[in-house]
């Protein structure tokens, strides 16, 4: 491959690129963008990046992302105990949150069931799930995204739960098909949560 930078220029698009939603392009742009504003700057970002890698952490419970174990909302005593929310990743939990409608708990899976990509219900934290599901546990609402992955898991979950005779919903109904949780307007969500159906 063509080299048009100095290696350390290059190495810095390498690494940007790799981030999701991150072309060569815009990596290049954010490249020269640090190079214009003033070292200290830089240095608070890079500092902000590592800071997120030294603390945060998953909850134990949930397996949120976190700063304290457990998360807020596992440790919250205003949440609704009797009520685990299914979703595939942190950032749906944030999706979710802002909505301002649920006030239950979360479980974060770490994906969704993807065969061709190797994930399997051992690469995911159903496991986990499932010995949460063994306390006081009225509901389990299956948020996974509405595309294939997320449907499947949202079936192979619900077939794996029905015989410990908890009411299990799944939203996302109202949500166009193809628009993750994590895009999807905060409306268009809490219509989901409040119109989620029995499975
Ligand atoms: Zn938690």
């Amino acid at each position: 491959m063509e080299r048009y930078f100095s290696d350390s220029i290059q190495h810095a698009v390498d690494e940007l690129s790799k981030l999701p939603g991150i072309g060569k392009k815009s990596a290049q742009r954010i490249v020269f963008f640090l190079l214009k504003i003033p070292k200290p700057n830089v240095v608070e970002l890079a500092d902000s990046l590592v800071d997120i890698k030294d603390k945060s952490k998953f909850c134990s419970v949930c397996y949120n992302i976190t700063d304290t174990d457990p998360c807020p909302i596992c440790s919250s005593g205003r949440r609704d105990q009797s009520t685990i929310c299914v979703v595939e990743e942190a950032n749906d939990v944030i999706a979710l949150e802002k909505t301002g409608e649920y006030r239950g708990l979360f479980h974060v899976l770490g994906g969704a069931l993807s065969p061709l990509d190797g994930i399997g219900p051992d690469e995911l934290r159903v496991k986990e799930l499932m010995t949460r599901l063994k306390e006081d546990v009225q509901e389990v609402i299956i948020a996974t995204n509405p595309n294939t992955e997320g449907e499947a898991t949202a079936i192979y979950l619900a077939k794996l739960i029905q015989p410990l005779n908890i009411k299990i919903t799944r939203i996302a109904r109202g949500i166009p098909v193809g628009i993750d949780i994590e895009h999807a307007d905060e409306i268009t969500l809490s219509r989901a949560i409040e119109g989620r159906v029995t499975f």
